[in-house]
Formats: C-alpha cells, sequence, structure tokens
C-alpha cells in the first residue's frame, strides 16, 4: 500500500511533468480561408513556439459555436471578414476587450471597435468598377451620384442580404441620416440593370457582358480577374478599370477583415501575441498583401495590382458604425426595394 506522504509526491511530480510537456497553443477560429493564412500560422510558431489550432467556418456558423460552447469554449480568437460581422460578435457576447498598446498604436482609430472588442487586420474598399469604352472617368463621382438619372438602367450590385452592401449602406446612413439615405436607395435601385445575383466578380463579369456599365464591388475582386491565368477572367479585366470615390464626391467606403479575442479564451495571453504579430510588416505581407487586400499599417510597399488602382480617400466614418446601423440598414434596404 502507498504511503499517504508517497502519494502526495507522486502527485506532484506528475503534476511537473504534465506542465513541462504541455504545449503552448492559440485556438483560432477562422471565417478566411486562405492559402498565404497557413504560411502566416507556421511562421508565428517558429517564431514564438505557440502551435496554432485552425477551426474553420462560416461567420455565423462560428460565433454561434463560440456562444453554445460557453464557458467551456476552446475558441481564443475569431477571425472574419467585414466590421458588420464583428460587431455581430460582439453584440452576440462572444468576445472580450483585447489589452493592447502594440494593437492600438498600429492599427488606425476608425478601424477598430469602439470598446476594443475587435480590431481591424486589413483593408478592403469597396470600389466602383466601370466599363473602359461606355463610361468616361469624369462621369463617376461618388456611391450617391450613382442613383443620379444618368445611371438608369446602368447599375450592377449584388443583393441586400450581402454584408459587404449592408456595411456600406450602414456608412451612408451615418453620413447622410436614415431619411436621405432611404431616398438616395430608392433611386439608386431603380437604376439596377437587373435583380440583384450573384456575388462580386459576378457583377465585373457583367460590366464586360455589356449588361450593365458599372458595378459597386470590393477592390480584391478585380485584382483576383487582373491577376488571373485564365483567358476569360483576363479578357474581363482588360475591359473595365476601377474608380475610388474621392473625399470631394463623399469618399471610399472602406471595411476590414479583422479578428477579436473570444469572451472565454482558455490562452487569452497568446491570442493577444497572436494579433500583435498580425500586425508587424512581415505578417501584414502575407495576411493582407498576399490576397490583395491593403495592409492595416502605413509605409507599406503595395504590389503592382493594388499601385495600379491609386490612392484612395476613406469616407472617415468609423467601422463600428456598420455594425450599429446594420439593422436599420437592412430594413431601409428592404423599404428602397433593393431585392
Ligand atoms: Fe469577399
Amino acid at each position: 500500500m502507498i504511503h499517504l506522504k508517497n502519494l502526495a509526491i507522486l502527485l506532484l511530480m506528475s503534476a511537473v511533468a504534465i506542465s513541462c510537456t504541455s504545449q503552448e497553443e492559440v485556438n483560432l477560429y477562422s471565417a478566411r480561408h486562405y492559402d498565404t493564412d497557413l504560411e502566416l500560422y507556421d511562421n508565428f510558431t517558429e517564431e514564438t513556439g505557440i502551435t496554432v489550432n485552425l477551426i474553420e467556418g462560416g461567420s455565423d456558423e462560428l460565433i454561434e459555436r463560440i456562444d453554445s460552447e460557453g464557458l467551456n469554449s476552446p475558441a481564443d480568437l475569431l477571425i472574419t471578414v467585414d466590421a458588420g460581422r464583428l460587431w455581430r460578435a460582439k453584440e452576440a457576447g462572444v468576445l472580450q476587450p483585447y489589452d493592447s498598446e502594440q494593437l492600438n498604436e498600429a492599427v488606425p482609430q476608425e478601424l477598430r471597435d469602439r470598446d476594443g472588442e475587435w480590431v481591424g487586420l486589413s483593408r478592403r474598399v469597396r470600389g466602383i468598377v466601370y466599363h473602359t469604352e461606355r463610361v468616361s472617368p469624369d462621369e463617376l463621382a461618388g456611391y450617391w451620384d450613382l442613383a443620379d438619372d444618368n445611371w438608369e438602367g446602368r447599375v450592377c450590385i449584388r443583393s441586400s442580404n450581402n454584408i459587404y452592401n449592408q456595411s456600406l449602406v450602414a456608412s451612408l446612413i451615418e453620413t447622410h441620416g436614415v431619411a436621405d439615405t432611404e431616398e438616395w436607395a430608392t433611386n439608386f435601385v431603380e437604376n439596377f440593370a437587373r435583380d440583384p445575383q450573384g456575388g462580386d466578380t459576378d457583377q465585373i463579369r457583367a460590366v464586360a457582358a455589356g449588361v450593365c456599365d458599372v458595378a459597386v464591388v470590393n477592390h480584391y475582386y478585380l485584382a483576383r480577374l487582373m491577376e488571373s491565368e485564365d483567358q476569360e477572367d483576363q479578357e474581363v479585366a482588360n475591359q473595365v478599370a476601377m474608380h475610388f470615390p474621392s473625399e470631394e464626391n463623399g469618399g471610399s467606403h472602406v471595411n476590414i477583415s479583422g479578428a477579436g479575442i473570444a469572451a472565454n479564451a482558455p490562452n487569452e495571453a497568446n491570442a493577444t501575441r497572436f494579433l500583435e504579430y498580425l500586425v508587424t510588416e512581415e505578417a501584414q505581407r502575407l495576411y493582407a498583401v498576399a490576397n490583395n487586400e491593403f495592409p492595416i499599417i502605413g509605409g507599406m510597399e503595395l504590389p503592382p495590382v493594388l499601385e495600379q488602382f491609386g490612392t484612395f480617400e476613406s469616407d472617415a466614418v468609423n467601422v463600428t458604425a456598420y455594425g450599429e446601423n446594420n439593422p436599420e440598414a437592412i430594413r431601409l434596404m428592404d423599404r428602397a426595394g433593393w431585392r
């Protein structure tokens, strides 16, 4: 029979053994599925010794999962695209504020949550793609002007249940108020060349095919077509160009991909460390630039395809407003007949 004192020593020894072999890790719940992100996780592990465990899924699915896992959730970090979705995660109570001066210094204030529950990690501009023969650049101004009679039957855009469009309208509400934005939306919808269908790439293809003359899309979809080795994509890309609304015309709508630390993160310190890593130049090159997104930090060299789009002037609306105004935006688009 083991003496009680010996048992205590035995238990102590095994506890030491467990803590020595236990691996530092961080559990990422990610709605981003890019090969370059994998390379980034490897680099982080190499530099810090922290293993990255990746759980992929749709954004709403991951938020629901963290929520239902509750206190026992292994989630450390939620990574997704669009401030509207990050706001939903915050509203669902699955995030907690991060504590990092480094993040606050690296990421401009208008590109992170007002309460510090999530932070932008790359920038994406919702621009206006136009047919270079049927549209002259001086016809183009801002989103607001796409409601003018001049654009009747010439506009392609995806449906109102898409979060990118909801965030765009939420941003317009922030600047112009509900009543004026509703009037704008009603006229804008009247200018649609067809009932909304497909994704952003489909809108660009429709411009090239002559269905419409302009399309409102996220910039990286055009960048992707321009870089594609597929001949058909090349032909589409060759017929169109990107317009970013200037400050004078209301500015460009800038959204983010971003992340927040899970409310019950078991490895909170590692999650913070991972977020801080993501805003280093090395990580930004893989996380943002390799996917043709604009880096969240300043002073970085851009690939030729983004240089070609030229600089953009942001509409300066805080991304938190995309979430706050999201329910109103959805109702407004419905009233305006935006399907
Ligand atoms: Fe996208």
